[in-house]
């Protein structure tokens, strides 16, 4: 068998070819590139497939959790409650404002652990930004009673959580803001970057649609300085085709992961848990493994690709030095990053390679 990627973002290309093709040559042929008829309908339908009230596209994942935190005001003095086992950008987009993240453990799911909020808020905390991360939705119950109690701004860092739910409400409506990324690689991916806000606020839509563009709401007259973060017509073109088969998208990767859970089946090996009424997109499919860099190798000599998300936890990152936070002061977030491994996922993976993949994992013994 020749060597199986973690992903192929050309299979999900060729699965809509024709579609993909025709809207880009629609875009090209339109004379019109940078927020026009495409954007503005992408951000309708976006909305509705969220059930928020709007959407406002923007450059990228980045962007969005750097704007979001921006509309609200949260700057230098304020912390932001985060847990320790993210993606970079998320805690980026914190200090991007000046503010400081606050790390907080995650749960047995990989989200962040709400019965460990309370113990983290201090009187300069202004929020809690919760990563659905690897597609499952967070403790959103008790996440929204701590913000209620506390008085907290709610950010929700969709960018791996398209179109999850808990108790069938739809992450990016939970909190004042949700932030969306469409990097090609995401279960809403485009052909380049991307990025979205969710809100049910008027004016925190207006704020972003205005700060997204030069700080201007009328062309040439610009109230602050903002930037430029704009989705482009190209890719929220591409975005709505992609959009109109998310269900199809959806599905055919849960019933991947229903066979990996129902047939992987290694007693070194913890398979991922599913959070009792939350739903799961699987944007990653991540196993735990003790001897993680032997397992990888392992599979790497029989020709299965794997990928660590993430290695080093933000607090860690040369990056976050100053932040002073020490080795050792997250012990399950840096369990994680020590033993997590994502296998390959990804729409238009074959039953073949779906059953090779099952049995090289299943053969692998712990030396
Ligand atoms: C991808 C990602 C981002 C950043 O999105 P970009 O579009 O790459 O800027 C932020 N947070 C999480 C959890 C992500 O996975």
């Amino acid at each position: 068998m020749e060597k199986i990627a973690t992903n192929r973002l050309d299979r999900g290309f060729f699965k809509y070819q024709k579609e993909f093709e025709d809207k880009a040559i629609e875009v090209l042929r339109s004379g019109w590139y940078i927020l026009g008829k495409e954007v503005a309908s992408f951000e309708e339908e976006f909305a509705a497939y969220i059930g928020s009230k709007y959407a406002v596209g923007v450059g990228n994942g980045l962007d969005a959790l750097y704007l979001a935190f921006r509309a609200l005001g949260i700057g230098p003095g304020d912390e932001v409650l985060v847990q320790g086992n993210t993606y970079i950008a998320s805690v980026m987009g914190i200090t991007m404002n000046g503010a400081t993240p606050v790390f907080v453990e995650p749960d047995e799911y990989f989200c962040i652990d709400a019965s460990k909020l309370e113990e983290k808020i201090t009187d300069k905390t202004k929020a809690i930004l919760v990563v659905h991360l690897y597609g499952q939705a967070s403790n959103m119950e008790e996440i929204c009673a701590v913000c209620k109690k506390h008085n907290l701004k709610l950010v929700e860092d969709c960018a791996q959580s398209h179109g999850a739910k808990f108790k069938g409400q739809t992450t990016g409506t939970f909190g004042d803001i949700g932030c969306f990324s469409f990097y090609p690689s995401k279960n809403l991916g485009a052909f380049g970057d991307g990025g979205a806000i969710t809100t049910d606020s008027p004016e925190i839509a207006d704020t972003i649609r205005m700060l997204r563009n030069y700080g201007s709401e009328k062309r040439y007259y610009n109230k602050v300085v903002g930037v430029n973060s704009r989705l482009d017509e190209m890719q929220a073109g591409l975005l709505r085709v992609r959009l109109s088969h998310m269900q199809e998208l959806e599905d055919e990767k849960r019933s991947f992961c229903e066979r990996y859970l129902k047939e992987i089946n290694n007693k070194a090996i913890e398979l991922p848990k599913i959070r009792e009424g939350a739903t799961h997109i699987w944007h990653q499919f991540v196993i735990r493994c003790e001897k993680r860099d032997e397992l990888a190798a392992y599979l790497d000599s029989k020709n299965v690709g794997t990928i660590i998300h993430y290695p080093i936890p933000p607090h860690l990152s040369e990056a976050y030095a100053y932040l002073g936070v020490r080795e050792g002061s997250l012990p399950i977030t840096e369990k994680y990053a020590k033993t997590v491994l994502s296998i390959p996922l990804y729409n238009g993976m074959t039953r073949e390679e779906q059953d090779y993949v099952i049995g090289v994992i299943n053969s692998y013994e712990r030396c």
